[in-house]
């Protein structure tokens, strides 16, 4: 399936850390008031840090978050404001939901600095890839995807991580959900599979030699 001119995995020569195979992982649909911070703690506890690909709507109700994800070397991407559909948008809208979310991130976090965005859906077309461009963002897509929003079970989304990564392999997981789906005080369990899956993740990962990392700056 081609992507047109999207990143799917990080071309070794270009990584961080010359010599140790890496692995990105990436969060999407966050930051979540519930399911965000407990999968910040698991990135703490094992010292890694990860990419998460935030939704402008989610970003200005939880600023807390993404100061936190900036404070603890975590990079922040824009997911758009409300996470349409952008094939599905006119012209205008597909700049404005790319525009407003750097926006929505800057103001809950003046320091953080956008450099990657990823579609809805994984929905590319030309004219998302050109306006996240004509704002200096490079568009990121993912080569590893255990649906773990599906909640297919732990050992299904640990086994289907470990099954499909190699050097340079970009992890598709979720930290939250989008905004129409959203059930205040009925999900706090949301991603409690992925949270759990993530513990035995990273472990694993270190154990088969991958350095576990945010994007890196240059590609
Ligand atoms: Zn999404």
């Amino acid at each position: 399936m081609s992507h047109l001119d999207c990143l799917s995995e990080v071309n070794s020569e270009c990584a961080n850390g010359a010599g140790q195979p890496s692995v990105y992982l990436t969060f999407d649909d966050g930051p979540h008031p519930f399911c965000t911070p407990k999968v910040l703690d698991v990135l703490a506890q094992h010292r890694v840090s990860a990419t998460f690909f935030v939704i402008g709507a989610h970003a200005a109700d939880q600023p807390a978050l993404i100061q936190r994800m900036i404070t603890e070397g975590h990079e922040v991407a824009n997911h758009t404001m409300t996470h349409p559909d952008l094939s599905e948008c006119e012209p205008g809208a597909v700049q404005r939901e790319i525009f407003d979310a750097n926006r929505a991130i800057k103001a809950a976090c003046p320091r953080a600095s956008v450099r990657y965005m990823r579609a809805p859906y994984g929905i590319w077309t030309e004219q998302v890839i050109a306006s996240a461009a004509s704002i200096g963002l490079s568009a990121v897509h993912w080569s590893a995807d255990p649906r773990d929003w599906f909640r297919p079970g732990v050992d299904a989304i640990v086994d289907a991580v470990l099954a499909s990564v190699r050097p340079g392999a970009i992890v598709l997981l979720h930290d939250g959900c989008p905004p129409s789906e959203m059930k205040p005080g009925t999900d706090a369990g949301l991603r409690s599979q992925t949270i759990m899956a993530l513990s035995r993740i990273i472990p694993a990962l270190h154990d088969r030699g991958f350095a576990v990392r945010s994007l890196p700056q240059q590609h």
